[in-house]
């Protein structure tokens, strides 16, 4: 999963999938940075946990061109004499 950084406390954390938005991620829950001290030991999520974020787009295959293609028939076909 990819690690984006967090808007409220610049760490970077794990990044989920959102349904029907593919450049979209949410951050998982993470604690604030401060620790659990600030709040009396309870457990408290950093602000920006569960905000949507984008996520860097997935490098994309290599595609055949026409051409490439082209050229495979033609090396299928030497290879016939
Ligand atoms: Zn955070």
């Amino acid at each position: 999963m990819p690690r984006i950084e967090c808007r409220a406390c610049g760490r970077h954390i794990a990044a989920g999938p959102v349904a029907g938005r593919l450049s979209k991620g949410r951050l998982w829950r993470h604690d604030p940075p401060e620790g659990r001290n600030l709040y009396d030991g309870s457990l408290v999520s950093c602000p920006g946990s569960l905000s949507i974020v984008d996520l860097p787009l997935p490098t994309r295959q290599l595609e055949f061109t026409d051409e490439a293609m082209e050229d495979a028939g033609d090396a299928d076909a030497m290879s016939l004499f």
